[in-house]
């Protein structure tokens, strides 16, 4: 299964991929920020989102929003972010996040959420 992960962290990223390794995912592919996501979606292939929320250029939500445009509209998405805010998950969810993880997050947590959006 093809997982996009977008963050402008490198070292969120790297944390990302190696625990998706990890857990069996091995297929993933990366970009820096929304609009490199958006790209992304548009080589094909890919099954699952996981972006973060703020980022430079687009940011995630924007992303989301985006994405609900678009023929990728029906690919899950896994929000990751340092935004806790009950009002911010609302928001996020509205936008169309299937799912959200607060930072800092276990590889537990994150197969979890992953697994719940794979399986429903
Ligand atoms: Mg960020």
């Amino acid at each position: 299964m093809k997982i996009l992960t977008i963050d402008d962290s490198t070292t969120m990223r790297r944390i990302i991929i190696n625990t998706l390794n990890r857990i069996g995912y091995k297929d993933v592919v990366q970009a820096e920020n929304g609009k490199e996501g958006l790209q992304r979606l548009d080589e094909g292939g890919v099954e699952l989102i996981i972006t973060d929320w703020n980022m430079p250029e687009m940011d995630g939500l924007e992303f989301v929003k985006k994405v609900k445009t678009t023929a990728h509209a029906s690919i899950p998405i896994l929000m990751v972010t340092t935004n806790a805010a009950k009002e911010d998950i609302v928001e996020a969810l509205k936008a169309g996040v299937n799912n959200y993880v607060v930072k800092p997050f276990t590889p537990e947590t994150l197969k979890e959420k992953i697994e719940l959006l794979i399986n429903g």
